[in-house]
């Protein structure tokens, strides 16, 4: 049956964590996986989620199976984190929201049910580069994807005429994927008012945007702040979709917990649109995993536990802004380099595209033991106060 099967190539994250593991060398830093480190380079529980845990276990849960659309009252707190207690559409009861396996599983549902009734041949555009996921998920879903002009190698920012232009070129009722904050993996947002171009454009050319928010909260330390894309296009009317994931904001990583929620223009549109999504996931994985939404939901409906989250929040984002700063100002005070570095602390979020060119890349992992994609992106969580000197001076000695 097997004789066909190719072997299938490795996911470069993938790649660079084995590559990593077998290295011998005893100083050896691994800036590749997006997940968060402490400052001693040790994977973090957030104690608003150990709390959590502790009071499910006192009340002595059951394990019976979720409806097809999740925890309800965890569904209910996520659209509130994510759009806002005075959000419109919320209001309005024309939300529709299924929790799913994270932002993943979310994306991958939204996908599946776009595939079902958008009408044939709708492509959906993401931006150049993304998270890699993105472009396999709709296309594992059978949809068209294209790619807009997003980040310019010589500003290491964005490149918004480039954004606009290829916006403007799509055929009206196109998805449009946005990352709503912390882009990965370049760590370049839009500003406030490139947003609003973009939300202006969305409207007169009737895009579908959906929007990937996997870092609400993480990347500016405040939620409200990190969800500014979001609710202004929320808010404008659009109809909209948004994949939720509660991985890196809350720590839950592999408890797979977030949602997707389609912004519909009535109640009874969105009764008709849940009931499909509801027929999309049976089929798919019937329903979510437990755990994390139970823990999620005790985090957001608890002010002790949430108002503690609120400044785990602040302590996880602080500590990367201030590793930003800190590689920043190594290069270019300790080690005196003649390039800009300035994008290092201009980009925001738990990645950096620093700028490296995969040469320097293999040099950096050959000569130093640093081990990162060959994009030049390091995850900045895996910097702490005892390596950042050091991968300064690797990024300083292969750029010189
Ligand atoms: N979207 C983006 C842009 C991401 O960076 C990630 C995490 N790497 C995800 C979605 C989804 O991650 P998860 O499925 O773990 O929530």
């Amino acid at each position: 049956f097997w004789a066909n099967v190719q072997m299938g190539p490795a996911d470069p994250i993938i790649g660079v964590n084995e590559a990593f593991k077998k290295d011998p060398a005893e100083k050896k830093y691994l800036l590749g996986v997006g997940a968060y480190r402490d400052d001693n380079g040790k994977p973090y529980v957030l104690s608003c989620v150990r709390k959590a845990e502790q009071k499910l276990l006192s009340e002595n849960v059951d394990k019976e199976y979720l409806p097809i659309t999740g925890l309800e009252s965890f569904n209910n707190a996520a659209v509130k984190f994510a759009y806002g207690e005075n959000s419109k559409p919320l209001a309005e009861n024309r939300i529709a929201v299924a929790q799913s396996l994270s932002g993943t599983g979310s994306l991958r549902v939204g996908a599946a049910f776009l595939q079902r009734f958008l009408p044939k041949g709708t492509k959906v555009y993401v931006p150049k580069p993304t998270w890699g996921n993105h472009i396999t998920i709709f296309k594992d879903a059978g949809m068209e994807v294209c790619e807009y002009r997003y980040f310019d190698p010589r500003t290491n920012g964005l490149d918004i005429a480039g954004l606009l232009e290829d916006l403007k070129a799509a055929p009206d009722g196109s998805v449009i994927l946005l990352h709503g904050c912390a882009h990965n993996p370049t760590g370049v947002d839009p500003s406030k008012e490139q947003w609003n171009e973009i939300l202006n454009l969305s409207i007169k050319k009737n895009f579908l945007p959906f929007l990937d928010v996997a870092y609400q909260g993480f990347a500016s330390g405040n939620p409200v702040e990190d969800a500014y894309s979001l609710r202004l296009f929320a808010e404008s009317g659009l109809q909209m979709m948004l994949a939720q994931s509660f991985a890196k904001n809350l720590g839950l990583y592999g408890e797979r917990t977030g949602a997707i929620s389609v912004i519909c223009s009535s109640p009874e549109e969105k009764a008709r649109v849940l009931s499909q999504l509801k027929i999309v996931i049976r089929s798919m994985y019937s329903s979510p995993p437990l755990n994390g939404a139970r823990i999620a939901d005790k985090v957001m409906n608890d002010p002790e536990l949430l108002s503690l989250w609120y400044s785990e929040l602040k302590a996880m984002s602080g500590r990367i802004i201030d590793m930003r700063k800190s590689l920043r100002d190594h290069l270019e005070n300790d080690f005196n380099s003649k390039l800009k570095w300035n994008h290092i602390t201009d980009q925001i979020g738990m990645f950096c595209f620093t700028g490296l060119k995969p040469e320097q890349v293999d040099r950096i992992r050959s000569e130093y033991h640093i081990y990162m994609t060959r994009n030049g992106r390091i995850s900045v969580a895996g910097l702490n106060t005892k390596n950042v000197k050091y991968v300064a001076e690797a990024f300083h000695a292969v750029t010189k």
